[in-house]
């Protein structure tokens, strides 16, 4: 990859999402000289893998929130996209403005509730007050509940903990073991630890049964939260949800809703193909892969994307996708964290060094010709 590519005048890619996934492509088409246009909600990429982070230390989200305009140019279009005309090979944005494409590159990925996530229409600049405003609800709170204890509410529930070591931070999970079911045991048993040893007070197995009437991330006291198996009350200054992800289906829902899996997900062949669509490809949380939903793997598979539009339109063989062994990390505030790279464990200092400088992650910064956050 590259070298700029002379291709057929009638080529041009346009990009829904521009998360890892769609940020990757583009950056990819951009180096290539492929003529594309990147379509996102936001005005910014959102590094969410810092969203936690940025939750608790005033100041981190703008490392978080990176310009498109700064990177694409006028390549990248803020708007909606609300559906695909397969027929015309048209994409129908919120404004009504169409953009044709010769091939699309589907990157909605997920969503999920903030601050894990950050998928809404915003400028930049208001997607960092949010961050900020939470940061001051967090200060103001002296009781913290983090609602479920997937990675990213162990992570939330480390990060509080860390940066506030006097305040009183709960965690409630509906399951036993915490974190995600791809990883090891002695992973999740070793981060059950540290948070223990950190001093978060964890509440497992079982789930809050009044979720839907909480407020969250605004500070209150004395909210209460019940549970569905033990009569206790938790009272608490603040609430943070981090509970299930979703994936984005909803501009390709008419489309392409007979390709969809039971979760909302693209079925995609091994091309990343979608099923019956040689120009349409799908990448990211929002493709119908087995494994984990990660933010190193939708970058693999959006340059695999890019690859395969390049080599069909060179009269090149297709790739197929290889999924490779699982690396995952957790990080448990800025001190510590543990994790898996390619089946074998790792401790709080390998993991801080790799995910302070970000290997995985860390790149973007560096192809978007930004600094990554320290
Ligand atoms: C708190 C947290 C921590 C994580 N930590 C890690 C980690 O350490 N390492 C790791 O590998 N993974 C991590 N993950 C997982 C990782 O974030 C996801 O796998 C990754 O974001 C998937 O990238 P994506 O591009 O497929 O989708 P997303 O990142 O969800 O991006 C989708 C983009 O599409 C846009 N979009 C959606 N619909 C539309 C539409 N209709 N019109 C226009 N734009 C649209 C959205 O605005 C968004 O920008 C973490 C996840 C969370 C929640």
């Amino acid at each position: 990859m590259g070298s700029q590519l002379s291709v057929d005048e009638s080529v041009k890619v346009v990009i829904i999402g521009g998360g890892f996934a769609g940020k990757a492509a583009a950056c990819d088409l951009k180096s290539n000289g492929i003529p594309f246009v990147l379509v996102d909600m936001k005005d910014a990429f959102h590094h969410n893998v810092g969203a936690l982070r940025a939750s608790v230390e005033s100041g981190f989200a703008r490392k978080t929130f990176i310009s498109f305009e700064e990177s694409f140019h006028d390549n990248f279009k803020q708007g909606k996209v609300v559906g695909i005309n397969l027929e015309t090979q048209h994409v129908l944005l919120e404004s009504n403005e169409e953009l044709h494409f010769s091939h699309l590159i589907i990157a909605t990925g997920s969503d999920g509730p903030f601050p894990g996530k950050f998928n809404q229409i915003s400028s930049r600049e208001a997607a960092i007050q949010q961050y900020e405003d939470l940061v001051n609800e967090v200060k103001k709170a002296k009781h913290v509940v983090v609602v479920g204890g997937g990675s990213a509410g162990v992570e939330m529930a480390a990060e509080l903990k860390t940066d506030y070591p006097e305040k009183e931070i709960t965690l409630i999970h509906s399951k036993v073991a915490l974190a995600d079911v791809d990883l090891e045991p002695k992973v999740r048993q070793a981060l059950k630890e540290i948070l223990l040893k950190k001093g978060v007070k964890l509440v497992l197995g079982q789930r809050v049964s009044n979720l839907e009437e909480l407020k969250m991330n605004k500070a209150c006291e004395n909210t209460e939260l019940h549970l569905d198996k033990d009569p206790e009350v938790i009272k608490a200054d603040l609430v943070i949800c981090c509970t299930g992800l979703k994936v984005n289906s909803a501009c390709y829902g008419t489309a392409l809703g007979d390709k969809m899996g039971n979760d909302g997900s693209l079925r995609v062949n091994e091309f990343l193909q979608v099923d019956g669509h040689t120009n349409i490809y799908a990448v990211g949380d929002c493709a119908n892969l087995t494994g984990p939903k990660m933010a190193y793997l939708a970058g693999v598979q959006a340059n695999l994307a890019v690859t395969n539009i390049i080599n069909s339109v060179t009269g090149k063989c297709l790739k197929p996708y290889k999924s490779g062994s699982l690396t995952m990390l957790i990080s448990l505030g800025r001190d510590n964290g543990v994790g898996q790279i390619n089946g074998c464990y790792v401790g709080g200092f390998v993991v801080t060094k790799i995910k302070s400088k970000d290997i995985f992650v860390g790149k973007s910064w560096k192809e978007m010709g930004q600094h990554m956050p320290q």
